[in-house]
């Protein structure tokens, strides 16, 4: 991802905070989620696989991603036999694992498949702006190819990042997710951008739930503005929240 130079705004938060208190509470929140959930192996360490694998899991459970992508790469061995794959076959192969938009999938995975091979020479382009001219790949994909694939600093916004950031009060509540990723870079040092997704997905999946989250469990709750009522789900999410 690259980094963005200029600064971004405080407004827009609901509660005072200056930008250096930010950024302090900020290193402290990704060193605790860090030592809360430590994950060995950061990497899947093949770009081409983990892009497959994030078309794969748009707008589908974690399990059902996971079977489905090894089921994938048994019967499609690599990037060639997956780029002379009709895609009817692939779509076919989709629909029967129970992928939903298997349709769109379908074409994404083959269609990506033969741009990388004919454009980039079979290697995966470590690139955000070209990741994100193939099919399918948008910018959380793109950074999750980035972090996950080639071990680079990234931060992927998915639905964890975006509910918890909002909640810790490290970007306003009503911004797109293309800015909390502006706002998070701005506030966690470089070389932890790579631990912010896993941590956050981890925490949001175990502690920090999008409905109901465990506040009187969980380790932030002194350094977070949820806890102490300054940010409401209503706040995020524009309508009454389910606390
Ligand atoms: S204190 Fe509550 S809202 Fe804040 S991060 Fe923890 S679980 Fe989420």
């Amino acid at each position: 991802m690259e980094t963005k130079s200029r600064s971004l705004s405080l407004e827009g938060f609901t509660f005072d905070e200056s930008w250096e208190e930010k950024r302090k509470r900020a290193e402290k929140i990704v060193e605790i989620l860090m030592e809360t959930h430590p994950r060995e192996k950061l990497l899947i360490g093949d770009p081409y696989r983990t892009l497959i694998h994030c078309i794969i899991s748009q707008r589908m459970r974690d399990e059902v991603t996971y079977k489905v992508w090894e089921e994938l790469f048994k019967r499609y061995k690599d990037i060639e036999t997956i780029a002379n794959t009709p895609v009817e076959e692939m779509r076919e192969f989709l629909r029967k694992s129970g992928v939903g938009l298997w349709k769109t999938k379908g074409e994404w995975i083959v269609k990506a498949s033969r741009i990388i091979l004919e454009k980039y020479g079979g290697k995966v382009p470590d690139d955000i702006h070209e990741l994100m001219k193939l099919p399918g790949i948008g910018r959380k994909c793109a950074n999750i190819v980035l972090a996950y694939g080639f071990g680079r600093q990234a931060i992927p916004v998915d639905t964890h990042v975006n509910r918890i950031s909002k909640r810790l009060g490290l970007a306003p509540p009503r911004v797109a997710p293309e800015k909390v990723e502006e706002y998070l870079s701005q506030l966690i040092p470089y070389e932890k951008w790579i631990y912010v997704n896993h941590a956050m997905v981890d925490h949001g999946r175990k502690i920090c739930n999008p409905i109901r989250p465990k506040c009187d469990q969980c380790p932030l709750r002194e350094l977070c503005p949820y806890a102490k009522g300054l940010v409401t789900d209503e706040d995020i999410k524009g309508k009454k929240a389910q606390r």
